[in-house]
């Protein structure tokens, strides 16, 4: 019972509360005291460990070296917000000539393939249709690598921006090759020069200067030089990654974007990685399973069959599960249904005490009376701006003295959305709706995700409350 573990603990010097999570120290003298040896794994670690009683190894290659053949390389476009990133996508896409032999009606399924020839032969390379680097990072915190390659766009009139700084460090942390696309050269007052070097600055050396990161001016706009980049791909995979994968085995690989469809149920866009997807399938992905009832391609058509590197958007899994978890086809239903019900059940008791240790108003009242917490991060929605901007300055106002203050992380009109949720989830905020209402699965998600929401309509009621929490002073609610 935590009653007994708290008091355990602090019979052993430890001052905790039920609700406080404890480093792995401390898990350690629990179990010394318990008669338990602890072992702290990762959730990656764990999965491996289930997978493996199944007799099951994720992200590995079967077979002999001469099974390996060669597949096209993932891409994800990373760079400051409107450099171009999504201009540049849905160029290519348009580019694409598979595409317009469909009909050139596309979807946006998450990631698409496109075709190119590069010294007199065919070559696809695959691209994740969600710019940022957000859902590169998000996938990496789940141990996943969907990436090979990373198109850093940097607009020729914009130069070098934070962001694009950012994305080149994530790309570095990942290991993963850059092809720079300088953008907007169309515009008169671009200066792709001063861009490389900007970069050089940032040990991104152009190789006309001596380099290895291939440069390539485009306009995303005027559809200018997109054959010119997507060649600059082929030739950075060629030279600097290996990537093979053998077809022959059953596949594996990542979701790359999941949604309930009204009509169609559960569907993933799914990535192959290795080996290759057929209709019929048995998979299990992240906690969901079942069997592969059909799979679409981003045109709409039918596949009956995924190759490495491949994207498909695969119906008839029982559930939605989440973007970067893995996914991997296994002997049969009974077995798919084994493993997606153990991890759905890990899942669920992480979110149990992830909800746990997440913070409310009273829990940061508690942690200030330790003198823990500096600073409560907020995110304001109201129904007008006005009320949104007078709230947000009477906050200004509350004063409590130097050691602890308020942070509005973000504002903004309109109801409380999945994305509000996600963003104070992700930074341990609270939200205020002032006159505004949660919107379709934000309060499911905020209830998952442990996020507290706090509803006013009257300004001086949230101040009132947010001053008392500030001050040390509020009384839990019952
Ligand atoms: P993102 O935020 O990086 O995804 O940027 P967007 O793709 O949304 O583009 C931002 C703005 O720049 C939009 O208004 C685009 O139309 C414009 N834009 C994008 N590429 C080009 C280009 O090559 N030339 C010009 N002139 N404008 C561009």
């Amino acid at each position: 019972e935590p009653a007994q573990l708290v008091q355990m603990l602090f019979s052993l010097g430890e001052m905790v509360t039920a609700t406080e999570s404890v480093n792995e120290e401390t898990l350690q003298l629990i179990g010394e005291e318990l008669n338990y040896i602890v072992q702290v794994v990762s959730p990656e670690d764990e999965d491996r460990e289930l997978l493996e009683s199944f007799d099951i190894e994720f992200g590995e290659d079967e077979g002999d070296e001469s099974d390996l053949v060669v597949r096209p390389p993932v891409v994800t476009v990373m760079g400051h917000v409107d450099h171009g990133k999504t201009k540049l996508l849905d160029a290519l896409r348009k580019a694409n000539v598979v595409a317009k032999e469909a009909g050139g009606i596309t979807q946006h399924i998450g990631a698409y393939q496109v075709q190119t020839e590069v010294d007199g032969e065919d070559r696809r390379i695959t691209f994740i249709d969600t710019p940022g680097h957000e859902a590169f990072t998000a996938m990496r915190a789940r141990g996943a690598q969907a990436t090979d390659i990373a198109i850093l766009v940097v607009a020729a009139d914009d130069g070098v921006m934070p962001q694009t700084i950012e994305a080149l460090n994530h790309a570095k942390a990942a290991n993963v090759p850059i092809v720079v696309a300088v953008n907007k050269i169309d515009k008169p007052d671009a200066d792709p020069t001063k861009v490389r070097g900007q970069l050089t600055e940032y040990g991104l050396i152009p190789e006309e200067y001596g380099g290895d990161a291939m440069f390539v001016d485009v306009s995303a706009k005027s559809e200018l030089n997109l054959d010119k980049l997507l060649e600059a791909v082929v030739l950075t995979a060629d030279a600097s990654l290996d990537l093979r994968a053998n077809p022959d085995q059953d596949a594996q690989g990542l979701v790359v974007e999941a949604h309930l469809d009204r009509g169609r149920g559960p569907v993933a866009t799914v990535l192959v990685q290795r080996g290759t997807l057929h209709v019929g399938d048995s998979i299990v992905a992240g906690p969901a399973h079942g069997r592969v009832r059909a799979m679409l391609d981003e045109h709409g058509n039918e596949l009956s069959v995924a190759d490495p590197s491949r994207p498909a958007m695969v119906l008839g899994l029982s559930a939605v599960p989440g973007a970067g978890q893995n996914f991997i086809v296994v002997d049969d239903d009974r077995m798919a249904r084994q493993i997606a019900e153990k991890r759905e059940a890990r899942e669920r008791a992480a979110m149990q005490a992830k909800r746990r240790v997440r913070r409310t108003l009273e829990d940061f009242m508690a942690s200030m009376e330790k003198g823990e917490s500096q600073e409560l991060n907020l995110i304001l929605k109201g129904d007008v701006s006005g009320s949104v901007e007078a709230l947000e300055d009477a906050l200004a106002k509350i004063d409590v003295g130097d050691e602890v203050g308020i942070r509005v992380i973000d504002r903004g009109v309109g109801a409380i959305t999945e994305t509000n949720v996600d963003l104070a989830a992700a930074s341990d905020a609270i939200i205020i709706g002032f006159n505004v209402r949660p919107q379709g699965k934000a309060t499911e998600m905020a209830d998952k995700e442990g996020v507290e929401i706090r509803y006013y309509s009257v300004i001086y009621q949230a101040i009132d409350e947010i001053e008392a929490a500030l001050k040390g002073m509020l009384k839990p609610e019952y």
